[in-house]
Protein backbone atom coordinates (compact mmCIF):
# COMPACT_ATOMS: atom_id res chain seq x y z
CA UNK A 1 0.00 0.00 0.00
CA UNK A 2 3.02 2.34 1.29
CA UNK A 3 4.60 2.68 -2.15
CA UNK A 4 1.53 4.58 -3.91
CA UNK A 5 2.03 8.65 -3.61
CA UNK A 6 -0.12 9.83 -1.19
CA UNK A 7 -1.90 12.40 -3.44
CA UNK A 8 -2.06 9.23 -6.31
CA UNK A 9 -6.09 8.18 -6.42
CA UNK A 10 -4.84 4.78 -5.37
CA UNK A 11 -3.97 6.47 -2.25
CA UNK A 12 -6.94 8.58 -2.32
CA UNK A 13 -9.58 5.19 -3.27
CA UNK A 14 -7.70 3.39 -0.06
CA UNK A 15 -8.18 5.77 2.24
CA UNK A 16 -11.46 6.42 2.42
CA UNK A 17 -13.63 3.66 0.33
CA UNK A 18 -14.96 0.17 2.19
CA UNK A 19 -14.14 -2.26 -0.28
CA UNK A 20 -17.02 -4.93 -1.47
CA UNK A 21 -16.33 -8.25 -3.18
CA UNK A 22 -13.04 -6.91 -3.41
CA UNK A 23 -9.47 -9.37 -2.90
CA UNK A 24 -7.21 -7.20 -0.84
CA UNK A 25 -4.45 -9.25 -1.40
CA UNK A 26 -4.68 -7.64 -4.92
CA UNK A 27 -5.94 -4.19 -3.82
CA UNK A 28 -2.33 -3.62 -1.53
CA UNK A 29 -0.16 -5.72 -4.70
CA UNK A 30 -1.48 -3.36 -7.63
CA UNK A 31 -4.27 -0.58 -6.47
CA UNK A 32 -7.37 0.79 -7.63
CA UNK A 33 -8.14 1.32 -10.65
CA UNK A 34 -9.90 4.64 -10.52
CA UNK A 35 -12.40 5.01 -14.03
CA UNK A 36 -13.12 8.27 -15.04
CA UNK A 37 -15.48 7.51 -18.35
CA UNK A 38 -15.57 5.09 -21.00
CA UNK A 39 -15.66 4.71 -24.46
CA UNK A 40 -18.30 2.07 -26.35
CA UNK A 41 -17.32 -0.61 -24.41
CA UNK A 42 -13.73 0.79 -23.08
CA UNK A 43 -13.57 2.27 -19.94
CA UNK A 44 -10.64 4.89 -18.88
CA UNK A 45 -9.08 5.42 -15.80
CA UNK A 46 -7.13 8.05 -13.87
CA UNK A 47 -4.04 7.24 -16.26
CA UNK A 48 -5.64 7.25 -19.51
CA UNK A 49 -5.19 3.37 -19.54
CA UNK A 50 -8.16 2.29 -21.99
CA UNK A 51 -9.67 -1.26 -21.22
CA UNK A 52 -12.12 -3.39 -23.23
CA UNK A 53 -14.35 -4.24 -20.27
CA UNK A 54 -15.69 -8.25 -21.23
CA UNK A 55 -17.80 -8.05 -18.52
CA UNK A 56 -20.17 -5.30 -19.83
CA UNK A 57 -19.13 -3.27 -15.93
CA UNK A 58 -21.28 -5.98 -13.66
CA UNK A 59 -23.17 -7.68 -16.26
CA UNK A 60 -25.51 -4.98 -16.54
CA UNK A 61 -23.91 -2.53 -19.08
CA UNK A 62 -25.24 -4.05 -22.07
CA UNK A 63 -25.00 -0.71 -24.49
CA UNK A 64 -21.53 0.24 -23.43
CA UNK A 65 -20.66 2.93 -21.27
CA UNK A 66 -21.54 6.02 -23.27
CA UNK A 67 -24.51 5.29 -25.19
CA UNK A 68 -26.26 8.49 -26.59
CA UNK A 69 -29.84 7.22 -26.49
CA UNK A 70 -29.65 6.26 -22.89
CA UNK A 71 -27.74 9.36 -22.32
CA UNK A 72 -29.81 11.39 -23.98
CA UNK A 73 -33.09 9.90 -22.16
CA UNK A 74 -32.15 10.16 -18.79
CA UNK A 75 -31.22 14.39 -19.68
CA UNK A 76 -34.78 14.39 -21.06
CA UNK A 77 -36.31 13.14 -18.33
CA UNK A 78 -34.08 14.64 -15.69
CA UNK A 79 -35.77 18.35 -17.76
CA UNK A 80 -39.42 17.02 -17.30
CA UNK A 81 -39.85 15.39 -13.51
CA UNK A 82 -36.38 14.26 -12.11
CA UNK A 83 -37.90 12.31 -9.32
CA UNK A 84 -40.68 10.93 -7.81
CA UNK A 85 -42.35 8.11 -5.45
CA UNK A 86 -44.95 5.39 -5.94
CA UNK A 87 -46.37 5.10 -2.37
CA UNK A 88 -50.06 6.01 -1.47
CA UNK A 89 -51.42 5.71 -4.99
CA UNK A 90 -49.17 8.03 -7.22
CA UNK A 91 -46.61 7.03 -9.69
CA UNK A 92 -44.81 8.85 -12.29
CA UNK A 93 -46.23 8.56 -16.20
CA UNK A 94 -42.86 6.68 -16.76
CA UNK A 95 -43.77 4.00 -14.41
CA UNK A 96 -46.90 3.10 -15.89
CA UNK A 97 -45.77 2.88 -19.29
CA UNK A 98 -42.62 1.29 -18.47
CA UNK A 99 -45.13 -1.41 -16.31
CA UNK A 100 -46.84 -1.99 -19.55
CA UNK A 101 -43.54 -2.38 -21.58
CA UNK A 102 -43.00 -5.22 -19.22
CA UNK A 103 -46.00 -6.78 -19.19
CA UNK A 104 -45.88 -6.82 -23.22
CA UNK A 105 -42.18 -8.17 -22.88
CA UNK A 106 -43.22 -10.93 -20.44
CA UNK A 107 -43.71 -14.64 -21.34
CA UNK A 108 -47.25 -14.73 -19.75
CA UNK A 109 -50.15 -12.57 -19.77
CA UNK A 110 -51.38 -10.49 -16.99
CA UNK A 111 -48.51 -9.16 -15.24
CA UNK A 112 -47.53 -7.03 -12.57
CA UNK A 113 -44.45 -5.23 -11.57
CA UNK A 114 -43.41 -4.36 -8.43
CA UNK A 115 -39.89 -1.49 -8.68
CA UNK A 116 -36.89 -1.94 -6.36
CA UNK A 117 -33.70 -0.27 -6.69
CA UNK A 118 -31.55 -3.41 -7.32
CA UNK A 119 -31.71 -7.31 -7.89
CA UNK A 120 -30.93 -7.89 -4.37
CA UNK A 121 -34.38 -6.15 -3.13
CA UNK A 122 -36.21 -7.43 -5.76
CA UNK A 123 -35.61 -10.71 -4.37
CA UNK A 124 -36.14 -9.60 -1.16
CA UNK A 125 -39.17 -8.06 -2.62
CA UNK A 126 -40.66 -11.62 -3.98
CA UNK A 127 -39.89 -13.52 -0.56
CA UNK A 128 -41.95 -10.58 1.43
CA UNK A 129 -44.84 -10.80 -0.78
CA UNK A 130 -45.18 -15.09 -0.71
CA UNK A 131 -44.55 -14.33 3.13
CA UNK A 132 -47.45 -11.56 3.09
CA UNK A 133 -49.42 -14.29 0.96
CA UNK A 134 -48.92 -17.16 3.14
CA UNK A 135 -49.83 -15.11 5.86
CA UNK A 136 -53.48 -13.75 3.99
CA UNK A 137 -54.13 -16.96 2.87
CA UNK A 138 -54.02 -18.36 6.41
CA UNK A 139 -51.15 -21.19 5.80
CA UNK A 140 -48.59 -19.13 7.74
CA UNK A 141 -45.66 -22.35 7.33
CA UNK A 142 -45.47 -21.97 3.52
CA UNK A 143 -42.26 -19.68 3.76
CA UNK A 144 -39.23 -22.02 2.80
CA UNK A 145 -37.68 -20.73 0.08
CA UNK A 146 -35.29 -23.37 -2.38
CA UNK A 147 -32.47 -22.33 -4.52
CA UNK A 148 -29.23 -23.65 -5.68
CA UNK A 149 -25.76 -24.11 -4.61
CA UNK A 150 -23.90 -21.25 -6.59
CA UNK A 151 -26.61 -19.19 -7.20
CA UNK A 152 -26.30 -16.13 -7.00
CA UNK A 153 -29.89 -13.71 -5.87
CA UNK A 154 -27.92 -10.71 -4.05
CA UNK A 155 -26.49 -9.49 -0.56
CA UNK A 156 -29.25 -8.36 1.43
CA UNK A 157 -29.97 -10.85 4.48
CA UNK A 158 -32.79 -12.51 2.62
CA UNK A 159 -31.18 -12.54 -1.04
CA UNK A 160 -28.26 -13.34 0.66
CA UNK A 161 -29.62 -16.16 2.27
CA UNK A 162 -30.76 -17.16 -1.03
CA UNK A 163 -27.77 -17.47 -2.46
CA UNK A 164 -25.43 -20.82 -2.38
CA UNK A 165 -22.17 -19.23 -1.48
CA UNK A 166 -19.78 -20.35 1.58
CA UNK A 167 -18.49 -16.94 2.33
CA UNK A 168 -22.09 -16.14 3.19
CA UNK A 169 -21.34 -18.83 6.39
CA UNK A 170 -19.19 -15.62 8.38
CA UNK A 171 -22.67 -13.35 8.27
CA UNK A 172 -23.97 -16.34 10.41
CA UNK A 173 -26.51 -16.97 6.63
CA UNK A 174 -28.63 -18.51 5.69
CA UNK A 175 -31.77 -17.44 7.81
CA UNK A 176 -33.70 -20.73 8.58
CA UNK A 177 -35.98 -21.84 6.03
CA UNK A 178 -33.36 -21.02 3.04
CA UNK A 179 -32.53 -24.90 1.34
CA UNK A 180 -30.10 -25.54 -1.42
CA UNK A 181 -29.94 -27.79 -3.79
CA UNK A 182 -27.10 -29.49 -5.52
CA UNK A 183 -25.60 -27.12 -8.28
CA UNK A 184 -26.53 -28.23 -11.47
CA UNK A 185 -23.03 -27.97 -13.28
CA UNK A 186 -22.69 -31.42 -14.99
CA UNK A 187 -19.20 -31.13 -15.34
CA UNK A 188 -18.24 -30.85 -11.66
CA UNK A 189 -20.74 -32.80 -10.09
CA UNK A 190 -21.73 -35.33 -12.18
CA UNK A 191 -20.08 -38.81 -10.96
CA UNK A 192 -18.46 -41.49 -12.64
CA UNK A 193 -20.13 -42.96 -15.50
CA UNK A 194 -23.06 -40.65 -15.04
CA UNK A 195 -24.55 -39.46 -18.22
CA UNK A 196 -25.84 -35.67 -18.46
CA UNK A 197 -29.36 -37.21 -18.63
CA UNK A 198 -28.80 -38.78 -15.47
CA UNK A 199 -27.38 -36.47 -13.74
CA UNK A 200 -30.66 -34.36 -14.58
CA UNK A 201 -32.78 -36.77 -13.16
CA UNK A 202 -31.15 -37.18 -10.06
CA UNK A 203 -31.18 -33.44 -9.79
CA UNK A 204 -35.26 -33.70 -10.24
CA UNK A 205 -35.60 -36.56 -7.62
CA UNK A 206 -33.47 -34.41 -4.85
CA UNK A 207 -36.23 -31.75 -5.61
CA UNK A 208 -38.72 -34.67 -4.90
CA UNK A 209 -37.27 -35.77 -2.04
CA UNK A 210 -36.72 -32.15 -0.80
CA UNK A 211 -40.47 -31.78 -1.25
CA UNK A 212 -41.06 -34.98 0.43
CA UNK A 213 -38.77 -34.12 3.63
CA UNK A 214 -39.74 -30.61 4.07
CA UNK A 215 -43.45 -30.70 3.13
CA UNK A 216 -45.18 -28.96 0.27
CA UNK A 217 -47.16 -27.17 2.39
CA UNK A 218 -44.13 -25.50 3.74
CA UNK A 219 -42.43 -24.56 0.55
CA UNK A 220 -42.94 -20.75 -0.96
CA UNK A 221 -40.94 -20.99 -3.83
CA UNK A 222 -38.23 -22.31 -5.85
CA UNK A 223 -36.05 -19.81 -7.30
CA UNK A 224 -33.51 -20.39 -10.03
CA UNK A 225 -31.24 -18.58 -12.66
CA UNK A 226 -31.68 -19.91 -16.36
CA UNK A 227 -28.19 -19.72 -16.26
CA UNK A 228 -26.47 -19.59 -12.61
CA UNK A 229 -24.35 -16.05 -13.40
CA UNK A 230 -22.39 -15.06 -10.57
CA UNK A 231 -21.50 -18.67 -9.66
CA UNK A 232 -19.02 -19.28 -12.46
CA UNK A 233 -21.68 -18.76 -16.09
CA UNK A 234 -23.03 -22.69 -15.34
CA UNK A 235 -25.64 -23.37 -18.03
CA UNK A 236 -28.09 -26.23 -16.91
CA UNK A 237 -27.68 -29.48 -17.76
CA UNK A 238 -29.95 -31.10 -20.41
CA UNK A 239 -33.52 -31.59 -19.43
CA UNK A 240 -33.32 -29.69 -16.67
CA UNK A 241 -35.87 -26.89 -16.51
CA UNK A 242 -38.50 -29.44 -18.26
CA UNK A 243 -37.58 -31.91 -15.74
CA UNK A 244 -38.37 -29.77 -12.76
CA UNK A 245 -41.28 -27.44 -13.80
CA UNK A 246 -43.66 -30.33 -13.43
CA UNK A 247 -42.57 -31.24 -10.18
CA UNK A 248 -43.03 -27.90 -8.69
CA UNK A 249 -46.25 -27.58 -10.89
CA UNK A 250 -47.12 -31.17 -9.06
CA UNK A 251 -46.88 -29.45 -6.06
CA UNK A 252 -48.39 -26.14 -6.32
CA UNK A 253 -45.15 -24.62 -6.05
CA UNK A 254 -44.29 -21.41 -7.33
CA UNK A 255 -41.03 -21.38 -10.03
CA UNK A 256 -39.49 -18.13 -9.87
CA UNK A 257 -36.82 -17.22 -13.06
CA UNK A 258 -34.09 -14.84 -11.48
CA UNK A 259 -33.20 -13.07 -14.67
CA UNK A 260 -31.25 -10.01 -13.07
CA UNK A 261 -28.16 -11.37 -15.56
CA UNK A 262 -29.97 -13.45 -18.36
CA UNK A 263 -33.31 -10.83 -18.95
CA UNK A 264 -33.28 -8.73 -21.62
CA UNK A 265 -31.14 -11.14 -24.39
CA UNK A 266 -28.07 -12.51 -22.44
CA UNK A 267 -29.22 -15.67 -23.05
CA UNK A 268 -29.88 -14.62 -26.77
CA UNK A 269 -33.55 -14.06 -26.17
CA UNK A 270 -35.32 -11.55 -24.06
CA UNK A 271 -35.97 -14.37 -20.94
CA UNK A 272 -33.40 -16.69 -20.15
CA UNK A 273 -36.72 -19.15 -19.61
CA UNK A 274 -37.33 -18.32 -23.24
CA UNK A 275 -34.06 -19.91 -24.13
CA UNK A 276 -34.46 -22.73 -22.05
CA UNK A 277 -38.30 -23.35 -22.48
CA UNK A 278 -40.25 -23.06 -19.07
CA UNK A 279 -42.72 -20.71 -18.21
CA UNK A 280 -42.02 -19.27 -14.33
CA UNK A 281 -44.59 -17.86 -11.85
CA UNK A 282 -42.86 -14.71 -11.80
CA UNK A 283 -39.54 -13.02 -13.01
CA UNK A 284 -36.83 -11.04 -10.99
CA UNK A 285 -35.46 -8.44 -13.19
CA UNK A 286 -32.21 -6.14 -12.66
CA UNK A 287 -28.91 -5.36 -14.05
CA UNK A 288 -29.39 -5.43 -18.05
CA UNK A 289 -33.50 -3.60 -17.31
CA UNK A 290 -31.84 -0.01 -17.24
CA UNK A 291 -28.18 -1.64 -19.45
CA UNK A 292 -27.07 0.08 -16.18
CA UNK A 293 -27.56 3.79 -16.76
CA UNK A 294 -29.34 3.51 -13.68
CA UNK A 295 -29.95 1.73 -10.54
CA UNK A 296 -33.75 -0.72 -10.97
CA UNK A 297 -34.85 -4.17 -9.77
CA UNK A 298 -38.41 -5.27 -11.01
CA UNK A 299 -40.37 -8.67 -9.57
CA UNK A 300 -42.70 -8.93 -12.39
CA UNK A 301 -45.86 -11.43 -11.20
CA UNK A 302 -47.22 -14.07 -13.57
CA UNK A 303 -50.91 -14.02 -13.28
CA UNK A 304 -51.58 -16.56 -10.04
CA UNK A 305 -49.19 -15.02 -8.13
CA UNK A 306 -50.74 -11.63 -9.28
CA UNK A 307 -54.18 -12.46 -9.11
CA UNK A 308 -53.57 -13.88 -5.70
CA UNK A 309 -51.82 -10.99 -4.04
CA UNK A 310 -54.07 -8.74 -5.37
CA UNK A 311 -56.50 -10.29 -3.41
CA UNK A 312 -54.94 -10.44 -0.22
CA UNK A 313 -53.72 -6.72 -0.33
CA UNK A 314 -57.74 -5.78 -0.98
CA UNK A 315 -58.31 -7.97 2.17
CA UNK A 316 -55.66 -6.48 4.70
CA UNK A 317 -56.11 -2.69 2.45
CA UNK A 318 -52.51 -2.61 1.94
CA UNK A 319 -48.94 -3.80 0.80
CA UNK A 320 -47.26 -2.36 3.31
CA UNK A 321 -43.95 -2.84 1.32
CA UNK A 322 -41.69 0.02 -1.05
CA UNK A 323 -38.47 1.77 -1.28
CA UNK A 324 -38.61 5.52 -1.65
CA UNK A 325 -37.30 5.75 -4.78
CA UNK A 326 -39.74 2.66 -6.66
CA UNK A 327 -40.24 3.29 -9.96
CA UNK A 328 -38.13 6.36 -10.26
CA UNK A 329 -39.47 8.13 -13.39
CA UNK A 330 -36.06 8.44 -14.47
CA UNK A 331 -34.80 5.12 -13.99
CA UNK A 332 -38.07 3.94 -15.67
CA UNK A 333 -37.17 6.06 -18.76
CA UNK A 334 -34.34 4.77 -19.15
CA UNK A 335 -35.33 1.55 -19.29
CA UNK A 336 -37.50 2.23 -21.92
CA UNK A 337 -34.97 3.45 -23.88
CA UNK A 338 -32.72 0.23 -23.58
CA UNK A 339 -35.63 -2.11 -23.76
CA UNK A 340 -36.09 -0.16 -27.53
CA UNK A 341 -32.48 -0.43 -27.69
CA UNK A 342 -32.60 -4.31 -26.68
CA UNK A 343 -35.28 -5.44 -28.30
CA UNK A 344 -36.27 -3.56 -31.54
CA UNK A 345 -32.61 -1.36 -31.76
CA UNK A 346 -30.33 -4.50 -32.78
CA UNK A 347 -28.59 -4.89 -29.72
CA UNK A 348 -30.44 -9.14 -28.95
CA UNK A 349 -29.72 -9.28 -33.37
CA UNK A 350 -26.15 -8.65 -32.35
CA UNK A 351 -26.40 -11.11 -29.76
CA UNK A 352 -27.32 -13.74 -31.97
CA UNK A 353 -25.14 -12.46 -34.76
CA UNK A 354 -22.09 -12.38 -32.27
CA UNK A 355 -22.87 -15.77 -30.48
CA UNK A 356 -21.15 -17.83 -33.08
CA UNK A 357 -17.97 -16.28 -32.84
CA UNK A 358 -18.02 -16.22 -29.16
CA UNK A 359 -18.18 -20.15 -28.99
CA UNK A 360 -15.23 -20.70 -31.47
CA UNK A 361 -13.73 -18.06 -29.24
CA UNK A 362 -14.48 -20.14 -25.88
CA UNK A 363 -13.73 -23.55 -27.87
CA UNK A 364 -10.41 -22.06 -29.03
CA UNK A 365 -9.23 -20.96 -25.98
CA UNK A 366 -10.25 -24.32 -24.33
CA UNK A 367 -7.60 -25.96 -26.16
CA UNK A 368 -5.04 -24.73 -23.81
CA UNK A 369 -3.72 -28.05 -21.36
CA UNK A 370 -4.81 -26.00 -18.48
CA UNK A 371 -8.51 -25.38 -19.62
CA UNK A 372 -10.75 -28.25 -18.20
CA UNK A 373 -13.95 -27.02 -19.92
CA UNK A 374 -15.48 -24.19 -21.36
CA UNK A 375 -19.48 -23.42 -21.18
CA UNK A 376 -21.41 -20.37 -21.80
CA UNK A 377 -25.02 -19.35 -23.46
CA UNK A 378 -25.57 -16.55 -25.54
CA UNK A 379 -22.93 -13.28 -24.61
CA UNK A 380 -22.46 -15.19 -21.19
CA UNK A 381 -19.24 -17.64 -20.82
CA UNK A 382 -16.46 -18.95 -18.59
CA UNK A 383 -13.24 -21.36 -18.73
CA UNK A 384 -12.41 -23.56 -15.93
CA UNK A 385 -8.69 -23.61 -15.44
CA UNK A 386 -7.62 -27.07 -14.15
CA UNK A 387 -3.89 -28.18 -12.87
CA UNK A 388 -4.93 -31.43 -14.61
CA UNK A 389 -6.99 -31.86 -17.75
CA UNK A 390 -7.19 -35.25 -17.68
CA UNK A 391 -8.34 -35.67 -13.98
CA UNK A 392 -10.02 -32.28 -13.56
CA UNK A 393 -8.12 -31.62 -10.99
CA UNK A 394 -8.02 -27.98 -9.81
CA UNK A 395 -5.21 -25.92 -9.12
CA UNK A 396 -4.20 -24.82 -5.65
CA UNK A 397 -6.27 -22.36 -4.31
CA UNK A 398 -3.01 -20.27 -3.18
CA UNK A 399 -1.75 -19.82 -6.36
CA UNK A 400 -4.62 -18.04 -7.22
CA UNK A 401 -4.92 -18.99 -10.95
CA UNK A 402 -7.86 -16.87 -12.24
CA UNK A 403 -6.66 -13.80 -10.26
CA UNK A 404 -3.41 -13.81 -12.05
CA UNK A 405 -5.18 -14.32 -15.19
CA UNK A 406 -7.29 -11.53 -14.70
CA UNK A 407 -4.33 -9.14 -13.54
CA UNK A 408 -2.47 -10.31 -16.67
CA UNK A 409 -5.31 -9.41 -18.58
CA UNK A 410 -5.42 -5.98 -17.27
CA UNK A 411 -1.99 -5.53 -17.45
CA UNK A 412 -2.67 -6.00 -21.26
CA UNK A 413 -6.45 -3.62 -21.23
CA UNK A 414 -8.47 -6.32 -20.84
CA UNK A 415 -10.96 -6.47 -18.05
CA UNK A 416 -12.31 -9.95 -16.90
CA UNK A 417 -13.24 -11.65 -14.00
CA UNK A 418 -11.74 -14.57 -12.05
CA UNK A 419 -15.01 -16.43 -10.41
CA UNK A 420 -13.52 -19.42 -8.26
CA UNK A 421 -11.01 -21.24 -11.07
CA UNK A 422 -12.74 -20.16 -13.92
CA UNK A 423 -12.87 -16.93 -16.04
CA UNK A 424 -16.03 -15.21 -16.64
CA UNK A 425 -16.81 -12.96 -19.59
CA UNK A 426 -19.59 -11.26 -20.72
CA UNK A 427 -19.19 -8.72 -22.73
CA UNK A 428 -21.20 -5.78 -24.18
CA UNK A 429 -24.34 -6.45 -26.95
CA UNK A 430 -22.44 -4.08 -29.23
CA UNK A 431 -19.21 -5.99 -29.94
CA UNK A 432 -17.94 -5.91 -32.88
CA UNK A 433 -15.92 -8.33 -34.87
CA UNK A 434 -13.12 -6.69 -34.17
CA UNK A 435 -13.51 -6.47 -30.60
CA UNK A 436 -14.34 -9.82 -29.68
CA UNK A 437 -11.29 -11.05 -31.63
CA UNK A 438 -9.16 -8.39 -29.14
CA UNK A 439 -10.63 -9.56 -26.09
CA UNK A 440 -9.78 -13.04 -27.15
CA UNK A 441 -6.39 -12.40 -28.69
CA UNK A 442 -5.42 -10.96 -24.87
CA UNK A 443 -6.90 -13.30 -23.16
CA UNK A 444 -5.32 -15.93 -24.65
CA UNK A 445 -1.76 -14.11 -24.36
CA UNK A 446 -2.88 -13.86 -20.65
CA UNK A 447 -3.43 -17.56 -20.43
CA UNK A 448 0.21 -18.58 -22.02
CA UNK A 449 1.57 -16.08 -19.88
CA UNK A 450 0.02 -17.51 -16.24
CA UNK A 451 0.03 -21.37 -17.50
CA UNK A 452 4.07 -20.98 -17.72
CA UNK A 453 4.42 -19.60 -14.80
CA UNK A 454 2.16 -22.40 -13.08
CA UNK A 455 2.66 -25.69 -14.82
C1 LIG B 1 -26.50 -9.33 -9.52
C2 LIG B 1 -27.56 -10.30 -9.24
C3 LIG B 1 -28.48 -10.10 -8.19
C4 LIG B 1 -28.34 -8.97 -7.24
O1 LIG B 1 -28.50 -7.74 -7.86
P1 LIG B 1 -27.92 -6.40 -7.14
O2 LIG B 1 -28.44 -5.32 -8.00
O3 LIG B 1 -26.44 -6.52 -7.14
O4 LIG B 1 -28.49 -6.37 -5.77
C5 LIG B 1 -29.51 -11.01 -8.05
N1 LIG B 1 -29.64 -12.06 -8.86
C6 LIG B 1 -28.77 -12.30 -9.85
C7 LIG B 1 -28.99 -13.47 -10.75
C8 LIG B 1 -27.70 -11.43 -10.06
O5 LIG B 1 -26.81 -11.68 -11.03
Amino acid sequence: MSDHATDSWEARAAAHSFYGFTDMPTIHDRGTIVVTHGEGPYVVDTNGRRYLDANSGLWNMVAGFDHPTLIEAAKAQYDRFPGYHAFFGRMSDQTVMLSERLADLAPFDGARVFYTNSGSEANDTLVKMLWFLAGAERNPGRRKILTRWGGYHGVTAVSASMTGKPYNSIFGLPLSGFLHLTCPHYWREGREGESEADFTARLAQELEDTIAREGADTIAAFVAEPVIGAGGVIPPPEGYFQAVEPILRRHGIPLVSDEVICGFGRTGAVWGAETYGFMPDAIISSKALTAGFFPMGAVILGPDLADRLGRAVEEIEEFPHGFTASGHPVGCAVALAAIDLIADGGLLDNVRRQTPRFEAGLAALAEHRNIGEWRGKGLMGALEAVQNKATRTPFASDLSVSERIANTCTDHGLICRPLGQSIVLCPPFTMTDAQMDEMFDKLSTALDTVFAEVA
